[in-house]
């Protein structure tokens, strides 16, 4: 085994270091495989129950009436989630499309939308028209208000309590941290907060933003009180399989307002052909919870390994896990380089490119990123991206086997090690 890590660019010293790593985690990787198991066996239940067949797997074209495969994934994602119904289609083209239409297919003019948890993602900003935008739910007369949660991570109650009015038709609450600082929130701390604002306003619609947090404990959010979740098919469920799409599940109400802004008033859920994506929804789904438990052991790994080395991690080696995000604080731009270089040389495609910082559209500063996926963009698969300003985080997730999870971190400690930012 060391022969060919050392053939594939890894010295000793490294690949053993990481495996004193990975003797301390045995027991947290169990724990892993167990919450994998009993996600992979719900899986099979809801396909079970919901009568998926080979004829399933044929997929339609044109207007797609009578899409047999494609309304029976929908049951799937229903049965399995624990919602009334669901909006599982290719026409969703990434995660914030799934918000986008969630959201303006349930919102009208003069309802409020409201965040309980702060800032949302970057791309809800435009959404909601935070930054004006064209087309944004202001531009419709829908309003935004925002509560911080407190310092300490928790929910600013009173403030959320007075924040509710007559017009406030959607909560927003965004599970995972995404690329902020603030704690990811369980499936448990969203029930909490979801009882809560419903005493305050029984008919208020709860959306969960799911994004990365699928599969990472054994129940998901509608089972908290949620009425609304969200999520793209190039993270979690699809299982590294899908090649696109998005998906929005819940009551059957707000199922059916979405899918009338996603395809046309008077259309609905009847229309939009499946064309040949439905084997890898389904294989994909069915993949998850084992790709789910890959990514997180890989962050775990890389949180206790790089924590050991002095760095500043988040979530911490120890720290319970709800969604698959890591971030490592590096301290300077070489090391973050240095970094994203060894993830983009560990994986399987275009292992041979040099990532470079470089100006993005939306961002202040140069922004590296590193990904060699079968899907572009899917980060899922093993993927690291950092803005180039102090503190010099990193930010990474994603990958399709823990085995390749493993590889790519010891493969960034290795060229922080080459680039002298580390000695053993
Ligand atoms: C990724 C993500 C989104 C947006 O998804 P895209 O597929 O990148 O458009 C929204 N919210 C959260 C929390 C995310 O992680």
């Amino acid at each position: 085994m060391m022969d060919l890590y050392r053939f594939m660019g890894i010295e000793k010293k490294v690949y053993e270091f990481g495996c004193q790593v990975w003797e301390g985690l045995r027991e947290r990787f169990d724990q892993i495989d167990t919450i994998s198991e009993y996600n992979q066996l719900k899986v099979l239940k809801a396909m079970q129950e919901n009568k998926v067949s080979e004829a399933c797997l044929y997929g339609s074209t044109g207007y797609g009436y009578h899409d047999l495969g494609r309304d029976t994934l929908e049951k799937v994602y229903a049965s399995l989630f624990g919602g009334e119904d669901a909006l599982v289609r290719p026409q969703i083209t990434c995660g914030t499309h799934a918000l986008s239409t969630a959201l303006s297919g349930n919102l009208r003019p003069g309802d409020e939308l409201f965040s309980p948890v702060g800032k949302p993602y970057d791309t809800l900003e435009e959404i909601i028209g935070i930054r004006p935008s064209r087309g944004s739910l202001a531009e419709y007369g829908v309003t935004y208000r925002q509560v911080e949660l407190l310092k300490d991570g928790s929910f600013d109650y009173e403030k959320i309590k007075e924040s509710i009015h007559e017009k406030t038709k959607i909560a927003l609450i965004q599970r995972s941290k995404g690329y902020q600082s603030r704690p990811t929130l369980s499936v448990n701390r969203i029930r909490d907060l979801i009882q809560f604002m419903k005493s305050i306003k029984e008919d208020l619609i709860c959306l969960v933003d799911n994004c990365y947090g699928e599969f990472v404990e054994k129940e998901e959010p509608l089972r908290a009180g949620a009425d609304l979740v969200v999520g793209s098919l190039i993270k979690n469920p699809g299982g590294g399989l899908a090649p696109i799409g998005g998906y929005i599940v819940g009551k059957k109400e707000y199922i059916e307002n979405s899918a009338c802004r996603l395809i046309s008033p008077g259309l609905g859920k009847e229309v939009g052909a499946s064309l040949s994506v439905l084997p890898s929804f389904y294989q994909g789904l069915f993949f998850a919870p084992i790709v789910v438990a890959g990514a997180l052991k890989t962050a775990i790994f890389a949180a206790n390994l790089y924590e050991k080395l002095g760095f500043r991690v988040e979530p911490s080696g120890t720290e319970s896990r709800h969604d698959i995000i890591q971030s490592v604080e590096l301290g300077k731009k070489e090391a973050v380089l240095a970094f994203c270089r060894g993830i983009q040389s560990a994986s399987p495609i275009d292992s041979f490119v040099t990532p470079e910082p470089w100006a993005m559209p939306g961002y202040d500063n140069d922004v590296i990123m590193a990904a060699g996926t079968f899907i572009s963009g899917a980060s899922i698969e093993l993927s690291a991206d950092a803005p180039i300003r102090p503190p010099y985080t990193v930010y990474f997730q994603g990958a399709l086997t823990w085995q390749h999870g493993k590889f790519g971190i010891l493969m960034s400690l290795q060229k922080l090690v080459d680039a002298k930012i580390l000695t053993f």
